[in-house]
């Protein structure tokens, strides 16, 4: 079997989604990819969660080719696809419909930085993209849903924001692996929780200066990071 440790990564990352409460029923994939092989796991469409096992996940090329597997990937695999293509840093995907962040993707607002939290996470508004044309609905849904996110990050660093919230859909996370970007799409759902009520409390509310949310993002992120234990 290809690609086991990987293959248990995305597993255990797809699991933690639920155990956060970010997925019901079978909503939400996460995928990882071994860069050196160039190879994705990506967990299976539509396998209930109590029987997925490792064995379960697909494992594709970058074009979206089974290498191995006898399930039909998660359908929104080109999505995943397009993000490992174009941001060459991403070593993991996660997608949910998680409550709070779909709701600010289907209001169309991105998510200001209102507190260090966000700001420890993610460095500005995590974004939402432009709606796709009836065209783009129509043809290559999927894959055209991941050209959305990539083009709104021509001028947008994913390392520094590593979340989108897709335009009437929900969000898509990564990070340098998969458990990353199961754990970011955590993080987003309880940042998106707390912009909520932020502006529930007081409507005028406005985003942490700039200095303070840089210092907490560069303080965990970067050369200079020195939040946490030193790494050996
Ligand atoms: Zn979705």
């Amino acid at each position: 079997m290809l690609l086991k440790s990987l293959r248990e990564e995305v597993l255990e990352a797809n699991l933690e989604l639920v155990r956060r409460g970010l997925v019901l029923y079978t909503f939400g994939n996460a995928s990882g990819i071994s860069r050196k092989d160039g190879l994705i796991a990506i967990k299976p469409s539509g396998v209930p969660y109590e029987t997925m096992s490792a064995e379960h996940m697909v494992i594709t090329n970058l074009d979206g080719g089974i290498v191995e597997g006898d399930l039909r990937p998660s359908s929104d695999l080109a999505t995943h696809l397009e993000i490992y293509r174009q941001f060459p840093n991403v070593g993991g995907v996660a997608h949910t419909h998680s409550e709070f962040a779909t709701s600010w993707a289907q209001a169309r607002r991105p998510i200001p930085c209102f507190g260090t939290t966000h700001a420890d996470y993610f460095h500005g508004e995590v974004p939402v993209t432009s709606p796709l044309t009836a065209e783009q609905i129509a043809t290559d849904y999927e894959k055209n849903t991941g050209i959305a996110i990539c083009r709104h990050f021509a001028n947008l660093d994913p390392d520094a924001v590593p979340a989108v919230l897709v335009a009437g859909h929900g969000p898509f996370c990564w990070g340098p692996n998969t458990t990353a970007a199961a754990h970011n799409a955590v993080i987003l759902e309880t940042v998106a929780r707390m912009a909520y009520y932020v502006l529930t409390i007081a409507s005028d509310a406005q985003p942490i200066p700039s200095d303070l949310r840089d210092k907490h993002f560069f303080r965990k992120h970067g050369v200079n990071a020195y939040y946490g234990q030193e790494k050996s």
